[in-house]
């Protein structure tokens, strides 16, 4: 894409962004699914920008994709959270390339001529995150020339609206795992609305129930990690920091755009004058551009080497552990800034605070990502030093 083509985009994507941070307030608050943003999102063609383009798509790039997943967050963290979930999804099969071809091109013309709408549902009350290993306990039993699914996913980001689904199930018969698309007009099909969370309200991650759901076997994506051993690094994972990188972007410029304007009486002039707020912003800003930096330079790699994508998966996890948790230091930051008001409902910063903190708990977790790197670094390293 050229720099034009990537500048037209984006601006679009700043429009949406100014109509989602408009109604950011109302979805928190009443906790619905913010289907006015995902209409404008459709209208927009939005969901068809990581389709390829031999399917008609704009064929957009992990690094494209994570820069207008920035700008939306701004405006709205939980609808970008949410449609990441969706031009992540495509993208990784897109770059996978391990489906079958038909199907795979028939779902791609879904989502470009009727904007449909999928998400991966793989988490489960009982296996709790799928990164850590958990087998599903949803099954999947070839009956005939068909799949019957049987199960039940938590955290199915905006289950309500979803068309598809592509659910991880077990196979009993071959004891793998395997990811099935599933079509939400199918019966057998249900949400049942138990989310609740003080975070991501928007997301409206709803469990999904699937009783007796027939798949035809072309619907068959893949078994989990059959390709290669250890499994294929998830580029498309990092749409997760780019979205906290946005949330934490818009707290940084609350904080600045009052400390510019709030003056109390004890100051001859406003609060940004006062080396402690100053300090404070500087520290915001250091955060900003670590995480950024870490996150594009990385993606680029990702983009422009995809030969070297086998070797880059401690990387990805590492971008995503400082980012997510600069994120949560940045809101705090903005928060101290501000001072007790921003712990008002009435103010972003206090749903700010409440949305950055997901992304401890989107995949991988802290405690993985350290594991990770401590794991590579003994495999790799030689002894320079007899003892
Ligand atoms: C806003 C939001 C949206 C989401 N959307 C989706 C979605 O659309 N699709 C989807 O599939 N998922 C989604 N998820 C789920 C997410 O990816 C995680 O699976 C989910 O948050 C559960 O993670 P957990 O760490 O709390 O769960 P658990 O794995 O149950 O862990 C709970 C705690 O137990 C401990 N623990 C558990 N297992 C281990 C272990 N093996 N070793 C060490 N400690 C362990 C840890 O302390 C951990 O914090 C979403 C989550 C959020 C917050």
């Amino acid at each position: 894409m050229t720099n034009e083509q990537q500048q037209i985009l984006l601006e679009k994507v700043i429009q949406l962004r100014n109509q989602f941070h408009k109604r950011s307030k109302e979805v928190d608050q009443s906790g619905v699914f913010p289907h006015e943003n995902f209409k404008e999102l459709k209208d927009s063609g939005y969901l068809s920008w990581t389709v390829p383009k031999k399917y008609g798509g704009l064929g957009l790039n992990l690094y494209d994709f994570l820069r207008m997943q920035e700008q939306l967050a701004q405006g709205d963290g939980a609808t970008a959270l949410s449609i990441g979930w969706h031009l992540g999804s495509i993208l990784e099969l897109s770059e996978n390339d391990s489906w079958n071809e038909a199907a795979f091109r028939n779902l791609c013309q879904k989502v470009v001529n009727e904007q449909a709408l999928i998400n991966r549902t793989a988490t489960e009350k009982g296996t709790g995150s799928p990164t850590r290993g958990g087998v599903p306990e949803t099954k999947a039993t070839l009956q005939g020339d068909q799949w019957v699914i049987n199960g039940r996913k938590s955290f199915a980001s905006m289950a309500e609206a979803l068309d598809y689904s592509l659910v991880t199930a077990h196979i009993e018969d071959t004891d793998r795992v395997g990811i099935f698309l599933v079509d939400h007009k199918h019966d057998g099909v249900k949400v049942e609305p138990t989310w609740n969370s003080a975070s991501m309200r928007g997301t409206r991650s709803d469990d999904l129930v699937l009783q007796g759901v027939t798949v035809p076997k072309e619907n068959f994506v893949e078994e989990e990690g059959k390709q290669v051993n250890p499994p294929f690094p998830k580029g498309w994972l990092l749409h997760i920091p780019a979205c906290y990188l946005g949330i934490a972007s818009a707290a940084r410029q609350y904080a600045i755009d009052f400390a510019s304007s709030y003056q109390p009486n004890s100051l001859p002039g406003p609060i940004k004058e006062v080396p402690e707020v100053q300090r404070k912003i500087g520290e915001m800003e250091l955060a900003l551009f670590q995480s950024r930096e870490i996150l594009y330079s990385v993606a680029q790699r990702w983009t422009a080497c995809p030969e070297s994508r086998g070797n880059i998966g401690t990387e990805l996890s590492a971008v995503k552990h400082i980012v997510t948790n600069q994120a949560v230091h940045v809101v705090d930051l903005a928060m101290k800034i501000v001072g007790a008001r921003s712990l008002s409902r009435d103010c972003p910063l206090e749903r700010y605070h409440r949305d950055v903190r997901s992304g401890l708990h989107n995949p991988p977790m802290d405690d993985t990502v350290i594991k990770k790197l401590a794991s590579k670094a003994l495999e790799e390293s030689q002894p320079t030093v007899t003892l």
